[in-house]
């Protein structure tokens, strides 16, 4: 993967250099903020520090989200919650606190570069259909039965999140984070609150499941 690195730490940069070349990633280090802004074009993922020396590494997320949509990790001090949380709201699909454990960041990679690949779920190709329940990303309509189900905008983003993946584990911070762009907040009650409308209105019973301590899958 060809991996923009944000980082005005030369320390810290070369030893990421270093541990991402290994696995194969093709890493190019830029300093300061301005230069992440001409050169995230060619980068499939950005590993952004957010205290860079020329402006704030969230300004530099704020605009590259303007214009792209690729993969943001951010880098982040210990204890800078709101911070993350503001990045996380910007846009940044995942963060890591530092210093960085090489595992981990390997990881959650990986997981954001896949999740970027996916399809969107309103660019989904056809009606999804799980027993006598259809269920079209793109015109957002479902049907339950014969009946068309009458979702709130919040209801189909849920069930849309679970649709793009049917028979696949959800994590509930998945959904969150890809409805409300918020994976560690406080939306975690907001987003009981939907499933249980969501099933309520769908009407069957073992359509969503629930897979305790994780999150939630879309048929068999
Ligand atoms: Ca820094």
């Amino acid at each position: 993967m060809r991996v923009l690195l944000v980082e005005d730490d030369g320390g810290v940069a070369e030893a990421l250099v270093a541990s991402l070349h290994t696995p194969g990633h093709e890493v190019t280090r830029v300093a300061r903020g301005v230069d992440a802004l001409t050169r995230h074009r060619d980068a499939g993922l950005v590993l952004l520090d957010l205290g860079l020396p020329d402006t704030d590494g969230l300004d530099v997320l704020n605009r590259i989200r303007q214009v792209s949509a690729v993969p943001v990790l951010v880098l982040t001090a210990r204890g800078d919650e709101r911070s993350v949380v503001r990045g996380l709201r910007l846009g940044a699909d995942d963060y890591l606190t530092k210093p960085v454990r090489l595992a981990e960041l390997l990881a959650r990679m990986e997981a954001v570069a896949r999740r970027a690949d996916r399809p969107k779920a309103g660019a989904a190709p056809g009606p999804v259909r799980i027993g006598d329940v259809e269920i079209d990303l793109t015109a957002r309509r479902v049907l339950s039965g014969d009946r068309e189900v009458a979702l709130t905008a919040k209801e189909f983003d849920v069930l849309a999140v679970l649709t793009a993946r049917p028979g696949t584990a959800v994590s509930r911070q998945q959904v969150m984070d890809e409805v409300w762009g918020d994976a560690h907040l406080a939306v975690s009650r907001s987003l009981d609150v939907h499933l249980t409308q969501l099933r309520a209105k769908l009407a069957r019973p073992g359509l969503v499941t629930t897979i305790r301590g994780f999150g939630y899958r879309l048929g068999e």
